[in-house]
């Protein structure tokens, strides 16, 4: 065991004094700071280094009571130590929130995810902050949702939905690796580029831009087999109505309607499933915690093998934690949305 220090520690945290009503507003949250008391034993102290920024935290936002920490997941490096497992020096990858210290006791798991704080496994030369992404939870939703609810056929395609960010651009090019034929639905030509000029997507459809339904139908005239849906809505019922028979559809996310006031009106899509006997899923990644790190040690070897290419978007200071935030959510992000403290 290794105690670096006994001096008073003061942690700054973002605390909910709000419900998000329509978009998140910055008085919503309120930074507040906190004296840490000392160490007791078994337990260990962290500084964040970097934070993410999610588009679940816009839904389950309404869960929490309010004057709590806001959710979410950060890298952190271990500053002092009661406790031989999680040694100083040490990075660790935990859903503590929105938050600069924090004191762990590895034996209560947080409210909200039920997962306990984890070793960022060794990745030497790697950015940490991956443990946000590819390394950590978007890369195993991309890497179960994609396997386990899509059951990807070589050969077969698939539209991705949310597809220039953390977790679509992480199944597309898992899908790419498998032989699918891939094309990403995203909100700006940029993105486009990026996907088919260095993420490999066959084809991307600017949403924004372009009639998706008629784009579609020229780009895959055979057909979708799967469908990895991140963002609801009509984007999702007009890809819906162009599936094959016995296509697949993963509802991983729904970020079209999380900021709406109400649901908003769409498609019907009973006859579309019906007709094409689709197979529906939603799912929550935490369902696979028990295979968690085979999904982190299956994207590392695709990254060191160069089959999965990264990309972040790094805003600095956490003082700009809800400007990243609010980026991310309208779409100012390509790949993975960070905050490096
Ligand atoms: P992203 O990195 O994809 O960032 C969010 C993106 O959503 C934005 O960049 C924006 O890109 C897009 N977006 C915002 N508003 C809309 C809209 N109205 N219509 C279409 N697209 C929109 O985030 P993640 O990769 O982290 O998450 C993607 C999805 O996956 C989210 O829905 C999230 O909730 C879900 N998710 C689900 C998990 C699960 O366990 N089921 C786990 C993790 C994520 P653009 O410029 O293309 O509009």
């Amino acid at each position: 065991c290794s105690t670096q220090s006994s001096k008073m520690v003061m942690a700054r945290k973002y605390v909910l004094v709000n419900y998000f009503v329509n978009e998140a507003k910055p008085t919503d949250l309120k930074l507040v700071e906190v004296e840490l008391p000392s160490l007791q034993n078994g337990e260990y102290l962290v500084e964040a280094e970097y934070l993410s920024v999610d588009p679940y935290m816009r839904p389950y936002v309404r869960e929490l009571p309010l004057g709590v920490t806001m959710i979410g997941t950060q890298v952190a490096k271990i500053v002092e130590s009661k406790n031989p497992a999680f040694p100083v020096g040490k990075r660790i990858v935990g859903n503590l929130g929105w938050r600069t210290h924090t004191i762990i006791d590895p034996k209560i798991s947080d409210q909200f995810f039920k997962q306990n704080p984890y070793l960022l496994p060794d990745i030497d030369d790697l950015p940490p902050s991956l443990g946000l992404g590819m390394l950590g939870m978007p890369g195993n939703t991309a890497y179960f949702g994609l396997l386990e609810i899509c059951k990807p056929k070589s050969g077969e395609t698939i539209v991705i939905s949310g597809a220039a960010g953390a977790v679509g651009s992480h199944v597309g090019q898992i899908a790419k690796i498998l032989g699918l034929n891939v094309i990403g639905i995203c909100g700006s030509d940029e993105k486009c580029k990026w996907l088919t000029e260095e993420m490999g997507f066959d084809f991307a459809i600017n949403y924004k831009t372009v009639p998706v339904s008629a784009r579609l139908r020229e780009v895959a005239p055979q057909g979708v087999d799967c469908y990895f849906d991140n963002v609801g809505g009509d984007i999702a019922g007009t890809v819906m109505y162009q599936m094959n028979l016995y296509g697949r559809v993963a509802v991983c996310g729904s970020i079209s309607s999380y900021d709406a006031k109400s649901l908003p009106k769409c498609t019907i899509l009973q006859p579309a499933i019906l007709l094409n006997q689709l197979k529906v899923e939603g799912f929550i990644v935490k369902r696979w915690l028990d295979r968690w790190n085979e999904g982190i040690m299956q994207n590392l070897r695709w990254i060191r093998e160069g089959k999965l290419r990264y990309r972040e978007t790094v805003t600095k200071g956490f003082e700009n934690m809800f400007d990243a935030f609010i980026g991310m959510m309208r779409g100012e992000n390509i790949g993975k949305a960070i905050v490096q403290i």
